[in-house]
């Protein structure tokens, strides 16, 4: 479907079908990989004053997961109406623009691959769902060796 929804000639009670898909990408911060893939249906009906716009969109999209950074597929499914009333309204809605606002406002602000995930180690980055590293119980950042350099420097 085009980006416009065309409200023109609507006759009173009249109910029109809009069905569809819409790809995007999102800017970085959103944590989106690739394209969102959003499909649609619902419809618009006027009731001689005023044009509501319903639909149910079903979307499917790649995230990093907040703390090992493994891609995760997420589906998200959500509904979008809105109301113009025929004095205000255009001829036509930007309805891609109505999906990729909503798709924004649902969209959770993170994502984990799985409630227990481990994360990557801070310091040798190790993802610790598959593997352990010592960095944290051994991390001093005196050696062995250094503290027995310290200890005798000192003496
Ligand atoms: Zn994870
Ligand atoms: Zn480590």
């Amino acid at each position: 479907m085009e980006r416009l929804l065309d409200l023109s000639g609507f006759y009173p009670d009249e109910e029109r079908e809009i069905e569809g898909n819409y790809s995007f990408p999102l800017p970085e911060c959103f944590d989106v990989q690739g394209d969102v893939n959003t499909s649609f249906n619902g419809n618009v009906k006027f009731d001689g004053t005023a044009y509501v716009i319903s639909a149910d969109v079903q979307s499917e999209f790649f995230v990093e997961c907040a703390r090992c950074l493994k891609k995760i597929p997420n589906r998200l499914d959500f509904s979008v109406k809105e109301v113009y009333n025929k004095d205000d309204a255009e001829d036509r809605i930007d309805f891609f623009e109505i999906i990729v606002t909503s798709f924004i406002s649902e969209k959770p602000l993170r994502h984990l691959c799985d409630e227990s995930c481990k994360g990557l180690c801070p310091i040798c980055g190790k993802d610790l769902n598959s593997s352990t590293c010592d960095c944290i119980k051994t991390n001093s950042p005196f050696s062995d060796e250094d503290i027995k350099l310290l200890k005798h420097t000192f003496k």
